[in-house]
Parts: C-alpha cells; structure tokens; sequence
C-alpha cells in the first residue's frame, strides 16, 4: 500500500453519510459507526495512497466504500480553510487545486504588424476553428475548464499527485497551474489532429498522445478578441517561453499522472478492462461538482463591448 500523501484527522462528532437503500429505493443518512464496538465519534480518517481507512478510539479499522481517499483530503481541505468539515461523499465537491495571486490578463498581441499577404489564405487550423466560438467561448476556454476538472479530481484521489500539487501537503502551486494549461493544450491539439471542436469525446489517449509528442510549448490558441494575441494569459505565455527543461518536464509528467489516474480509476468504476482509449474527456469530468465554469478562475474579464 503507498503511502503517498498520507493524512490522518480525528472528527469530535458523528461523520454522516448518504447511503442508498435499494429496499426503499432512496438515500438516508446514517453516522459512521465502528463495526466492532459501536463507537461513532471521536473517529481517525486516514487516507494513503489512493486508499482510506477509518479507525475508532478502540483502535478497531475498518473501510467503507464511501469514504475515499478523495474523501478525507478534501475534508482536510475544509479543515485547512478553516471552514466546517462536512462529509463530501462520493462526488469532489472541494476543488484543492490551487488558484495562483498573479495578473489574469490574455497576452496581448505582438508590436509587429502582421504581414497583410501572409494572412489571405485559412491555414489548417484556422480552417478547423472556422466560425470561432463553441458556447459563446473559444474552444481553449473549454480545454482550460476540462483539464482543470480533470486534475480536481485526481489530486486529492492520488496521494502522489496530492503531494506534488497541493501546497498543504508541501505541493507546488505553480507546477499545479501549469499541468492545467499543459493538459489544455494537449486537448486543444488532440482536438486539433481529430478535426472536431468537440471535447467531451475525445480519448484521455489522445491527449496523452499530444502531451507525448506534440510541440505543445509552441501552441497559442486564438482568442475571440482581436485585442488579445492567444487565449493564454500574459504570466503562462511567459512561463511556456522561459521554463527551462527540468520544470516544463514536471508540468508534463503530471499532466499524464493525472490522465493515467483517470483511466485507471474509470476501469475501477466500471468494473471491467477497458481500452485505455475508450475512456473519454467527458466521463472523467463527470465526478466533479465544485465549479464555477466562467473563466474567472483563468482570466480577468474583458470590457464589455
Ligand atoms: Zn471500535
């Protein structure tokens, strides 16, 4: 058993939990409760690796299908915010990917002017966006939304992920921005290679694929404002520049961590072997509840026009 991103918390009170009774065929609530001695407070969650236990005072141990590894460091998470700790359940309600203190602003487009004749044919690609935007945004937006709901739910499910991502546990902030936008790209690109502007079902394998073998620091998806030079902001085109090998290797070995964990995780949920190919952008983001799908997580909003 890894102990990755171990933690451990003691909850004074009952912790409740939603069961479905299929004999009622509904969900009641019901504390946790020791299975040896009856105890239901004063109960030690602990979660290691991808895995969750709980223990009494008594010190009996036990697992219960709702409480996740997931489960217990997003409890923390609320702990660690200072807010109540309330029982998440089976779903990410708690988004512990951290948001970076630093300019929103899209990178503005460059001082030269564009050469006139250079842009009288569509390339490939522009041909491939042609009409602009998917739901009122650029399709980055929506690669950018993905890829973070994606690394939502891996990073307090993997304990080794949680560890490299999670400043509480000694993570790195930036490194958690950065495998976001990096993910973003490789789906734009796997978007890209398939001809389609539709995400959701797009094979986490041909993301991985682009993160493998695809340019992706060269990548600068447009905008929908002529005003801004991509849909990328001012801090990550300078970061996608500058980084140097060790630190962009980092950002792309976590991106594939967290596809990796999903493909794993879909197979456990589904209780069979798929093709790693099978398993889509879509299902993966399915889990997660937290989210405000604005953009103002990424960038600051434009002036009206
Ligand atoms: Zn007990």
């Amino acid at each position: 058993m890894s102990m990755a991103g171990a933690v451990r918390l003691t909850v004074s009170g009952e912790v409740p939990v939603r069961r479905f009774e299929p004999e009622l065929n509904t969900k009641l609530e019901e504390p946790l409760i020791c299975p040896e001695c009856r105890a239901r407070e004063e109960l030690a969650l602990t979660a290691a690796g991808q895995d969750a236990h709980i223990q009494c005072p008594n010190y009996h141990q036990w697992t219960d299908p709702q409480v996740t590894a997931a489960t217990v460091r997003q409890m923390l998470h609320m702990m660690n915010a200072g807010r109540p700790v309330m029982f998440p359940g089976r779903h990410i309600t708690e988004s512990l990917v951290p948001l970076l203190d630093e300019d929103r602003a899209l990178s503005p487009p460059p001082e030269e002017e564009e050469d006139d004749e250079a842009t009288e044919g569509f390339t490939d690609r522009e041909r491939w966006l042609f009409g602009g935007l998917v739901d009122g945004w650029p399709l980055f937006a929506h690669c950018l939304n993905y890829s973070r709901k994606l690394a939502i739910h891996a990073l307090p499910a993997d304990g080794d992920l949680f560890e490299r991502l999670y400043p509480g546990a000694g993570g790195n902030a930036v490194d958690a921005h950065m495998c976001i936008v990096v993910t973003a790209l490789a789906m734009y690109e796997a978007a890209y290679q398939a001809r389609t502007t539709r995400l959701k079902p797009i094979p986490l394998a041909s993301v991985k694929a682009a993160l493998l073998a695809a340019d992706l620091r060269a990548i600068r998806p447009p905008s929908e404002r002529p005003d801004y030079s991509s849909h990328l902001r001012v801090t990550d085109v300078a970061r996608l520049e500058h980084a140097g090998h060790d630190e962009w290797e980092r950002w792309r070995q976590a991106a594939i961590d967290i596809l990796d964990y999903h493909v794993a995780d879909q197979q456990v949920r589904r209780r069979a072997s798929p093709m790693a190919g099978e398993v889509t952008v879509y299902e993966c983001c399915d889990w997660v509840d937290v989210l405000e799908d604005d953009m103002t997580w990424y960038l600051t909003p434009g002036p009206a026009n």
